[in-house]
């Protein structure tokens, strides 16, 4: 089941988002965000999914496109949602495991058992990646 939001600004009515409840605070922080960029921008978060663990938002524009602006946005709001649990919304970390997925201690039990990598690597970007505690850089398939 999607979220949904009801007239927040930045928001477009229609937007879905792919996740669990406990990011909707952080989805909400993100539009006010975007509800801050300039009106001849005319950008809109057009919704999201969870990926990787991280929350990655969509973003559809009327006016002129801001790309670097947007990029950022999108990365920054994604890398915030590594610490916020997806299902309560309390802090969590990226846990691997039979998935990736942000949990808090209490909702950690999702993605067990756990991976020899769990706590090690830090982010799983869409480009990149992976990111290790340590800053080692080395391959990893989540699906393998
Ligand atoms: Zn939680």
């Amino acid at each position: 089941m999607g979220l949904t939001f009801e007239n927040v600004a930045g928001i477009a009515p229609n937007a879905e988002f792919e996740c669990r409840s406990g990011w909707r605070d952080l989805i909400e922080k993100a539009a006010g965000e975007m509800a801050d960029y300039p009106d001849d921008w005319r950008v809109v978060i057009a919704g999201g999914k969870e990926k990787m663990g991280g929350l990655v938002l969509s973003v559809s524009y009327v006016g002129r496109w801001p790309v670097e602006p947007v990029e950022y946005f999108i990365e920054d709001w994604r890398k915030a949602s590594l610490a916020v649990c997806e299902e309560c919304g309390s802090a969590g970390r990226l846990r691997l495991g039979v998935v990736a997925a942000t949990r808090c201690e209490d909702h950690a039990d999702f993605v067990a058992p756990f991976r020899d990598e769990d706590g090690e690597i830090l982010d799983l970007p869409p480009t990149g990646g992976p990111v290790w505690k340590d800053g080692r850089k080395a391959s990893y398939s989540p699906c393998g």
